[in-house]
């Protein structure tokens, strides 16, 4: 098929999608906080939304009516389109998300690698199937628009909710904050607080269209609880006996080689 429009559509997407994350400079500006040490979950939320808006501008301007045959979006082109570039979301927000997550691990004094949440393809799926639902793409562009915000918030969710269960099951005993940003609807409201992860509501992940609401979490609380003893116990315990112990093979060893 030479009418197909996708690979041109996709090239200038992904071109202009580059060029305007590489300039951005709430992007670079959360690049730098990564970089002194000082990124929280709340930056990670930032850095999605900007990435969301980023690509729900770009699809805005390049994916029209007047590209598509009979002003319709048909499911090969959705499919390809939102594949690629949500994919692409998906990895730039996990990469920065990861980063964030490995160095709060290590300032809590932990050495638990940071979890990859797989991408979610069912919320793909799920938006495809309701564009081309509609005959004209006209009346359910929208859907390109705040919805691909909240894909890029709901990744940052996916990590965060990965790497506390991880934690959880690793004997710590994580608690998750939840905050209204801005203008807070009555529901958001009643969500907001500090939770433990074994007594969290059922909705702490969910959001609705257009919510700004963080979700977070710092695991370095300083204390964990074993499982076992359901003692509280110092998590720095076990790195200062292993930094007393290499100490001592140093010093044997130097011993050794004298
Ligand atoms: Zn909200």
């Amino acid at each position: 098929m030479d009418n197909d429009i996708v690979p041109g559509l996709l090239a200038t997407i992904n071109k202009e999608f580059d060029q305007r994350t590489i300039e951005n400079a709430k992007l670079k500006s959360a690049l730098q906080l990564l970089k002194r040490k000082r990124a929280t979950y709340r930056d990670v939320n930032d850095y999605a939304v900007e990435v969301g808006q980023i690509l729900a501008d770009v699809l805005g301007t390049n994916v029209t009516a007047e590209l598509l045959p009979d002003g319709h979006m048909y499911f090969n082109i959705a499919d390809r389109v939102l594949n690629e570039t949500l994919k692409k979301n998906y990895d730039l927000i996990t990469g920065y998300a990861i980063d964030v997550q490995t160095q709060l691990n290590r300032e809590a004094g932990l050495r638990l690698k940071a979890q990859v949440p797989e991408l979610n393809r069912d919320r793909i799926v799920g938006i495809v199937n309701r564009l081309v639902s509609e005959p004209e793409f006209d009346k359910i562009k929208w859907l390109l628009n705040e919805p691909i915000v909240t894909f890029s918030q709901s990744i940052v969710d996916d990590v965060l909710q990965r790497n506390v269960e991880f934690q959880a099951k690793s004997g710590l005993r994580p608690k998750i904050t939840r905050r209204v940003v801005g203008k807070a609807c009555k529901w958001c409201s009643n969500l907001a607080g500090s939770y433990d992860y074994f007594d969290k509501p059922e909705e702490i992940y969910q959001r609705h269209e257009r919510c700004r609401c963080t979700v977070e979490y710092h695991p370095g609380s300083g204390r964990r609880q074993d499982v076992w003893s359901k003692k509280w116990i110092d998590p720095q315990r076990d790195a200062k006996i292993e930094t007393r112990k290499q100490l001592n093979i140093k010093k044997n060893t130097l011993a050794l080689n004298a």
